[in-house]
């Protein structure tokens, strides 16, 4: 990263940002004092955040390869993918399928900045970056690099992974995913993990409390309102639960996690499913 480029994007690197704090979780360099500073807040309250960073992007895997594998989905709409992180969901969708094609969207400039990393597609797939915002999701179906990389005319995940609790209900979260989801055709699935207050509300409403006053709006859901953004799809087994619990690597023949003791829904804290537009 050159010193120009951070100030020509304004990253305002003296605020905290969601995807740095989550980098940071994730155990990545891309983060600055103030995220790291609100990310070690956060997890003085909750020292499972680690956990549950971990289990939220071992559970993107393995939605990914069972949609690549069991359902012959070869496009995905990823909104919200944070800062590149081994595996990307193109390498985990172009490991079961070389000719993916993935549109990878996020807000936040520090994303963008990596984005060449998200861009190295096998050569028979393709894959592409939009700078944008979900809240607008109007501009992401408009856009030339969406079209360009995908066919709506055929089946396309949306992967909203650890993105909805960043939009609240004033901001009509599941409007958005409604309208999203509206523009694929039958057979599209909607892959979404959530984090939620339903094991340990005390904690995280301290989770809650430290994100809004670092600036960053979050509404953190229980099962009900997660599985509201399922509304007219078809849930895929084993329906939605929390993230560990979703086909875990023994079953898929993957290895997400490390040997040792499976974590406690509570450590977890994310409900996480698979639905299939009918
Ligand atoms: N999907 C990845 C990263 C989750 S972190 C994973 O599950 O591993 C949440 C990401 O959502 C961050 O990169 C943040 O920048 C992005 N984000 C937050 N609000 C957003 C918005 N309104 N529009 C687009 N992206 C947003």
């Amino acid at each position: 990263m050159t010193h120009e480029l951070p100030n020509a994007l304004n990253l305002r690197t003296d605020k905290a940002h969601s995807a740095r704090m989550y980098d940071f979780y994730l155990g990545g360099k891309d983060n600055y004092e103030a995220d790291r500073e609100a990310a070690a807040r956060v997890a003085a309250s909750y020292p499972a955040i680690f956990v549950c960073a971990r289990e939220n992007r071992a559970f993107m895997h393995r939605a990914t390869r069972v949609l690549a594998r069991d359902h012959g989905i070869r496009q995905w709409l990823d909104i919200g993918t944070g800062i590149p992180t081994k595996p990307n969901l193109h390498e985990v969708a172009q490991s079961v399928a070389p000719d993916a094609r993935i549109v990878y969207v996020d807000n936040d400039p520090i994303v963008l900045v990596h984005a060449q990393t998200l861009l190295n597609s096998s050569a028979e797939g393709r894959t592409d970056y939009i700078r944008a915002d979900v809240n607008e999701p109007d501009t992401i179906l408009r856009s030339p690099e969406l079209s360009e990389t995908l066919d709506l005319t055929r089946p396309v995940v949306l992967s909203l992974n650890a993105l909805m609790h960043f939009v609240t209900d004033a901001q009509d979260a599941h409007g958005i995913v409604r309208r999203l989801m509206d523009a694929l055709p039958s057979g599209s699935a909607l892959a979404l993990s959530h984090c939620t207050p339903d094991f340990d509300p005390e904690t995280w409403q301290k989770v809650t409390d430290i994100y809004n006053q670092a600036g960053t709006p979050v509404q953190f859901r229980d099962k009900a309102a997660v599985a509201d953004f399922f509304a007219g799809l078809d849930l895929i087994e084993p329906g939605i639960v929390v993230g560990h619990r979703w086909r875990p690597a023994t079953e898929d023949g993957g290895a997400d996690r490390e040997d040792g003791p499976a974590p406690s829904d509570a450590d977890v804290s994310l409900w996480a499913g698979v639905g299939i537009k009918p």
